[in-house]
């Protein structure tokens, strides 16, 4: 007997990429829309060293049961000496990745900034797509990042790209406290 067809919708892919601002705050806010629904969501950060950053965010998921953000504190290209640490480095995150990915309690796993560790080369996107697409069949996936990957983008059912009009940085104002952190 073959296995009874399963039930409900799948999971969707998301991309949030473009050079514009607004690509981790939207990821941010569709996490509190569905943590509001109770679904279990998990943000994995990349590109955040807990050790130089306090961001609002991890602040305000205290308060939320259904949200746990965690920072993978790797990836910043120039803190490390050689690309072999920064490639052990996003490896040795993606496999928190790949468990959150193979996790059916997660409802929602966001992967923030990966779009940017596979345009640096230190994550291969043959080793990253099967992960996401072999997830649980209900888990909904967000990635964030510049320059998403055109096979990311082509398997994604929503891609978004922020275009970049303005930003106050060009202006020089600084990263401000719940704005950009
Ligand atoms: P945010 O986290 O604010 O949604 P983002 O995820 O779209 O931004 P990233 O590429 O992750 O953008 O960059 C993070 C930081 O760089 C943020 O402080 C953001 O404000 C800033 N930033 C984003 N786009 C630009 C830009 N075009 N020019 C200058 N700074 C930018
Ligand atoms: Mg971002």
């Amino acid at each position: 007997m073959s296995e009874p067809a399963p039930t409900g919708r799948p999971g969707l892919l998301l991309v949030n990429t473009g050079d514009g601002k607004g690509k981790s705050t939207a990821a941010l806010g569709l996490a509190l829309r569905a943590a509001g629904h109770g679904l279990r969501v998990v943000m994995l950060q990349f590109m955040k060293d807990p050790d130089t950053w306090h961001v609002g965010e991890w602040l305000a998921a205290e308060h939320l049961p259904s949200l746990t953000i965690e920072a993978l504190g790797e990836g910043f290209t120039w803190e490390h000496e050689t690309l072999e640490i920064d490639i052990a480095a996003a490896r040795h995150a993606w496999e928190r990745c790949r468990a959150v990915l193979s996790d059916p309690s997660v409802d929602v796993a966001i992967i923030d900034e990966l779009n940017y560790v596979i345009d640096y080369g230190f994550l291969d996107i043959d080793e990253v797509l099967p992960s996401i697409l072999s997830r649980p069949r209900h888990q909904h996936v967000v990635v964030t990042g510049r320059n998403a990957h055109p096979r990311l983008v082509e398997a994604a059912d929503t891609v978004t790209e922020m275009r970049k009009i303005k930003h106050a940085f060009d202006e020089g104002v600084p990263a401000i406290k719940g704005i950009e952190f």
